[in-house]
């Protein structure tokens, strides 16, 4: 009888933690709002799917040789980076490089040296706290036979980030500059081991302390074979890793804004994939910053010289891109930052 009863208590406390837990979220859920949709949708309506596809085709075309780390092609592809935001008068908070150099010694494996291309748009209330958006800018090189294009991988995250930005440089023009600073960051060496992102995180231009989040894109622009009926969808993943807070943003997003299927499969830490730890928003994850990453899913034509423009469908790479830039504004304009109330 004491045995049960002491049982009881404990399972009462147990459900009174819980209730509270739930509560808080509840409550965390419920705080989330977007306010002037109108506003954002007329910058939402600034990322267009034939932009987009001018974009991807750009910079996956054959003139980048497949943009291998370190290589001209690759060199070629930064510029063209660099020059996209100079035309869109979106400045570096580096300055007139816009480049972070990584010298050779960083890489191992005869890599040569190479260098991330960062942008921002300034923020008017906290402009020392950052939310870093970033695709990274390389890929696979060539053979003597092929191109590896990489239209998909990552041309569409590049062209994303380049929508995004033009969009936030829209609204700042038209009087809605964020209230924290917003940074363009295309890093290198992805494809070879995640080195760009891990120099970033160990040089960071804002600290990291100040970083408030990470939206990472890699691949965004195909459809993978699990969504062949129902296209309208894109994996997110990591979101609640760090931030509850994060989670529920980016759901609020996309119920107001996209309506996409948020398909959380590859977040679940027992996937043996492990995408989590895949791409360059981990190198953000390990220092403790809340982090996205957005992602299509592998396709036939992942890592192959047949991942090419062509084949992008630029409806969903659009409606992709809007579900990101309605979550960096939040981001960069709530009263608050989000809270990392997880642990890493
Ligand atoms: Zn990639």
């Amino acid at each position: 009888m004491k045995l049960y009863l002491i049982a009881l208590s404990l399972t009462l406390v147990g459900s009174c933690a819980t209730l509270r837990h739930s509560k808080k979220i509840e409550l965390l859920k419920d705080n989330i709002e977007f306010e002037n949709t109108q506003t954002i949708n007329s910058y939402l309506n600034t990322i267009t799917k034939a932009e987009l596809k001018q974009h991807v085709y750009a910079f996956s075309s054959d003139e980048f040789q497949g943009r291998m780390t370190g290589e001209p092609g690759h060199h070629k592809a930064s510029k063209f980076i660099k020059d996209y935001y100079i035309s869109e008068a979106i400045p570096s908070p580096l300055g007139s490089k816009y480049y972070q150099h990584i010298p050779e010694s960083y890489f191992s494996d005869g890599i040569k040296k190479s260098q991330n291309v960062i942008a921002y748009i300034k923020g008017s209330e906290f402009p020392e706290e950052v939310i870093i958006i970033s695709a990274h800018s390389d890929h696979e090189g060539y053979t003597d036979t092929e191109i590896y294009n990489g239209a998909d991988d990552n041309g569409s995250g590049t062209a994303a980030v380049f929508e995004m930005a033009q969009a936030f440089k829209i609204a700042a023009l038209e009087g809605h500059r964020p209230k924290r600073s917003v940074v363009f960051l295309h890093v290198t060496a992805e494809e070879v081991g995640l080195h760009g992102s891990r120099y970033y995180t160990q040089y960071p231009v804002f600290s990291m302390k100040n970083t408030v989040a990470n939206l990472n894109i890699d691949m965004i622009g195909r459809v993978d074979d699990a969504h062949i009926d129902n296209q309208n969808y894109i994996y997110v993943i990591g979101a609640n890793r760090l931030s509850t807070e994060l989670h529920y943003i980016s759901e609020a997003a996309n119920t107001e804004f996209t309506n996409l299927e948020l398909d959380y499969k590859f977040n679940s830490d027992n996937d043996p994939n492990r995408y989590y730890y895949r791409s360059d928003h981990y190198n953000f994850a390990q220092k403790g910053v809340p982090v996205i990453f957005y992602f299509n899913g592998e396709h036939e034509d992942y890592h192959e010289p047949t991942d090419t423009p062509e084949k992008i469908n630029y409806e969903l790479l659009e409606k992709r891109t809007k579900l990101i830039f309605a979550t960096a504004w939040y981001l960069a304009n709530s009263e608050k930052r989000i809270v990392v109330d997880q642990d890493y």
